[in-house]
């Protein structure tokens, strides 16, 4: 499968030293760190702090209150997906040329931004002293905030830096580095890695996320390659827009069985933030027709269909020869909330 990839993948762009139209990412919530990262509190944080719903990522043990949502390469980015709900701003096209800070600074200086952002929540009733102290000291860094993490040239030190402070990373890609997912893969894997497809085919993948380098789809097929020989818990998900990218469940099955991972996620477009200008409302799929689609895509993988989540739009497959397996059945029976669509059958041992 491996094709010929350009070396350097920003060659022949202009790039710049700072990130530009900063107060509009203030205005957002984002707080920036250093020259090239950010940090904002999640929608779910806010929720799980209040006693409120956890993010779905609780399938995979994450507590939502004690997350960051960071990533260390603000907008700098080498696609323009069209269902991003992010700003596409002139940042994104030039990329980062300026010196890029260490791993220790950055996570020192995200958790001291996430403390800062937080500290309003110490006066709310709803909020109980144990979740704000719990929240003040973060467990989880979810690496996937904005622009391509994979980027930033020292990931695998931010990565083992974090373990080496006891927190659990999630790393969110699209594929288009396998230079650095090898490193990754050298003694530096996250705890769990996303990869996200964007079309079944060239052209679709293409047609879906405007990508900024001549070669991203052959980037991407050999990056599905290296996650396959990770031992940390790999997903593959499936941002689904309908008459974009969501057809061929047969040749995503072709593209997904080169990586094997342990889970599938069939996750609906969400029609806001700035996709609003690119997409409209009806390119959003509905619940009913994610689990049609994941229910075709799991039997043609042999894959389980194991739970969803209504709020989120998502729509889990799992691996049942993958060692997380029973994990995500005891998870899913424990989390409640989401429902659990099949009684999991145990995979044979041995
Ligand atoms: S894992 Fe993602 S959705 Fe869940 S709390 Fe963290 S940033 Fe939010």
């Amino acid at each position: 499968m491996s094709q010929t990839i350009q070396s350097n993948p920003v060659a022949g762009r202009r790039v710049r030293e700072e990130v530009r139209n900063l107060e509009k990412f203030v205005a957002a919530g984002y707080r920036i760190v250093g020259s090239h990262s950010a940090v904002k509190v999640c929608h779910w944080t806010k929720s799980a702090l209040r006693g409120g719903k956890m993010c779905y990522k609780s399938w995979y043990g994450i507590d939502s209150h004690r997350c960051i949502q960071m990533t260390p390469s603000v907008q700098y980015c080498n696609m323009m997906c069209v269902f991003c709900w992010r700003f596409h701003t002139p940042n994104r096209v030039e990329p980062f040329g300026g010196v890029w800070e260490s791993p220790s600074e950055i996570l020192d200086g995200i958790i001291k931004a996430q403390r800062e952002l937080l500290s309003g929540f110490g006066g709310n009733p709803k909020v109980s002293r144990e979740r704000f102290k719990e929240a003040l000291n973060p467990r989880h860094i979810a690496i996937s905030l904005d622009g391509e993490p994979t980027l930033y040239p020292h990931l695998d030190g931010l990565i083992k830096e974090a373990a080496r402070r006891g927190m659990t990373t999630f790393l969110v890609t699209n594929g288009t580095m396998p230079e650095s997912l090898r490193k990754l893969r050298e003694g530096a894997e996250p705890t769990t890695i996303y990869l996200s497809l964007y079309g079944p085919d060239r052209e679709t993948h293409i047609r879906t996320n405007k990508p900024l380098i001549p070669d991203s789809w052959e980037r991407v097929m050999q990056s599905l390659e290296i996650i396959r020989e990770m031992r940390c818990r790999k997903i593959i998900r499936l941002t689904l827009v309908k008459d974009y990218n969501m057809h061929s469940p047969e040749k995503y099955a072709d593209l997904i069985r080169i990586a094997s991972p342990d889970y599938v996620e069939c996750k609906g477009y969400t029609h806001v933030g700035e996709s609003q200008k690119r997409l409209k409302r009806e390119n959003m799929p509905s619940l009913e027709e994610l689990r049609e689609f994941g229910e075709r895509l799991a039997r043609i993988l042999g894959y389980e269909k194991v739970t969803e989540d209504a709020v989120s739009r998502v729509v889990l497959l799992a691996n049942p020869e993958s060692p997380y397996f029973r994990e995500m059945r005891d998870r899913v029976l424990t989390v409640g909330g989401t429902e659990l669509l099949h009684p999991i059958q145990q995979p044979a041992v041995g």
